[in-house]
């Protein structure tokens, strides 16, 4: 995955809001308050210092985190991101949702998540490569195939991922493939990973338009972000028979109401493209803020948290919001949102469909037995068709959001592990 832009950052303390929400979702449904106060902490937390030493012969020194919130349903599992504003608190958050998406789907897994301060993009190839070595050994006695497990996530992507597991093979003594996911292909990383979140985007998508009794095929989409996430749905949107009329990235947007040529804008960008330069195209321009208040009826936002706020809440005409970027729509936002009667599918269910795939990886690692990307597309969508509906199901029969219900599958299903486990010693 690339480096997105850093100007989002979130105004909350991420990890109080994430254990607002769980708190919340205890209340609601009468959780046992023993077990929410064992969740609202991460089980553990590691502070590391990466050295590196630059092209120009001087030291730097980084500051980098891994953080598992919990493991009672096994390994953690959850990305490493390389951004200049990380900071523990942020890792420990999405470690906490790494948990409930990972539950919500039902894998088998636990919530973690990494982090460097660092801009990628101002390092050269070789200086990369050393940070992720120093990391990957400082980190080394955290990670394995049975405890804990990393993959991509900003700024991080599957040539990071492949120095990692050479790193920790090396210490070993033996080639440790199922130690990360999302590496390259040739060395044990699973068919359509690539695709994998923007393709159960376009699954949820199909089942939540299903849900409304709307057809796919029309709706016109807007989607915000052109990357690994946005790109790939947008692609699969359109072959679907959905009409995608606006796409942006960090420098803005574009707009055709009568419908964008998806597969020459995604050729466009594959050849290192702006979206804003596409030749010979007749859309006009517009910013990601005029992109998220278009007439349109899906909205996909699929580039950086905090997106749609309490600001622009009241102004976004989609029907429809499927959340394919992790937080795009603040706590105020979502209450806004709701109160309009817009539909909005929740991160955790919508963009499950990467760790799934990285699920499948590890698997596939573990048995050295690698699958067709038929059989990995095909499991992608029971497992992502089985999550939706379920959560559907509970927020029609208790007339609650799709967000909540999502948490209370997903608590639900954390609590019942930890209690069948029972606390040690
Ligand atoms: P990416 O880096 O491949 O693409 C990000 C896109 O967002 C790019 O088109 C970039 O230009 C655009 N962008 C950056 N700053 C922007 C801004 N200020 N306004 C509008 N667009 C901007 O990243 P990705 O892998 O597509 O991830 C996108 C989102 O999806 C993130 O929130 C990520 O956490 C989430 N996500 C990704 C995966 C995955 O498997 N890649 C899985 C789950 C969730």
């Amino acid at each position: 995955m690339s480096q997105a832009a850093a100007t989002s950052h979130l105004r909350e303390n991420p990890f109080e809001l994430a254990t607002a929400q769980l708190r919340k979702v205890g209340e609601l449904f009468a959780l046992d308050p023993n077990l929410i106060r064992v969740l609202s902490q991460c089980k553990k937390a590691v502070e590391v210092s990466i050295p590196v030493q630059m092209d120009d012969g001087s030291i730097e020194v980084f500051l980098g985190y891994r953080v598992t919130h919990n493991i009672a349903r096994g390994p953690s599992k959850g990305g490493i991101r390389y951004h200049p504003d990380v900071t523990l608190d942020e890792v420990k958050a999405l470690a906490m949702w790494m948990t409930w998406k990972c539950a919500v789907v039902n894998l088998p897994y636990g919530g973690a998540k990494g982090g460097v301060i660092v801009d990628p993009r101002s390092l050269s190839d070789g200086e990369l490569e050393r940070l992720t070595r120093r990391y990957a050994s400082e980190i080394s006695i955290i990670i394995s195939p049975e405890m804990d497990v990393p993959a991509p996530d900003l700024g991080t992507d599957p040539r990071v991922m492949a120095w990692i597991m050479d790193t920790y093979s090396m210490h070993h003594g033996h080639s440790t493939p199922g130690v990360v996911t999302g590496k390259p292909v040739v060395i044990g990383g699973s068919r359509g990973r690539y695709e994998a979140t923007g393709r159960g985007v376009l699954f949820i998508t199909q089942e939540a338009c299903k849900r409304r009794g709307i057809p796919l095929e029309g709706q016109t989409v807007a989607i915000q972000g052109f990357g690994n996430v946005g790109g790939v749905a947008a692609r699969l949107l359109a072959q679907a028979g959905a009409r995608i009329v606006a796409v942006s990235d960090s420098r803005g947007g574009i707009y055709k109401p009568e419908g964008l040529d998806v597969e020459s804008l995604y050729a466009h960008r594959l050849a290192g493209g702006q979206l804003g330069e596409h030749p010979g195209a007749d859309h006009n321009h517009i910013t990601n803020a005029e992109l998220l208040e278009l007439p349109v009826d899906i909205l996909i936002p699929a580039a950086l948290e905090g997106q749609v706020t309490e600001l622009n809440a009241g102004k976004v005409q989609a029907k429809m919001i499927v959340e394919a970027a992790n937080g795009p729509v603040t706590p105020r936002a979502d209450e806004i949102l709701s109160a309009r009667g817009i539909y909005v599918v929740p991160d955790i269910v919508a963009n499950a469909g990467g760790v799934v795939v990285s699920y499948f990886e590890w698997v596939q690692d573990l048995q050295s037995f690698f699958w067709e990307e038929s059989e990995v597309n095909t499991r992608l969508q029971r497992i992502m068709v089985n999550a939706f509906n379920e959560v559907s199901t509970l927020a029609h029969a208790r007339s609650l959001r799709l967000r909540e219900a999502a948490y209370v599958v997903a608590v639900q299903r954390v609590v019942d592990a930890i209690t069948a486990r029972g606390i040690y010693p």
